[in-house]
């Protein structure tokens, strides 16, 4: 914990990218395989890849999991699918929460060293326990 809190803020961001992307693929797996979230096509873990509802550059949405999905790298591609991603998302939270998410993206505060350092060790442990 304390070397991760000593580490510039950029490099702990790429850090828990790619823990809470690990995290969101198996989540969604069953255990081998999962689907991607706009076009259905079924895939290894692997080959698949995180998708952002919310594009990464917002720092208030980008490790939030219940935004947060597999995808292909077809659809990654394709700008993330975003509106078929959204139509999605709202069947799942209905439209208030992801109107009221939308809007506030921009006004969102930057996360401390402290709590990126803090959730990577969370999705740490969650890996080590499986
Ligand atoms: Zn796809």
């Amino acid at each position: 914990m304390k070397n991760l809190i000593d580490m510039p803020i950029g490099k702990l961001e790429r850090i828990l990218d790619s823990e809470v992307s690990l995290f969101i693929r198996k989540k969604y797996s069953d255990g081998e395989s999962c689907r991607c979230y706009t076009c259905g096509m079924v895939m290894g873990i692997k080959e698949a890849t995180c998708g952002h509802w919310i594009s990464r550059r917002h720092r208030g949405t980008r490790w939030d999991v219940r935004f947060l999905r597999p995808q292909c790298s077809i659809c990654q591609g394709r700008g993330g699918e975003q509106e078929r991603f959204r139509e999605r998302l709202v069947q799942e939270f209905g439209e208030e929460l992801i109107s009221e998410v939308e809007n506030s993206k921009s006004n969102m505060a930057l996360h401390s060293r402290v709590w990126l350092a803090e959730k990577i060790e969370y999705y740490r442990k969650i890996r080590m326990g499986d």
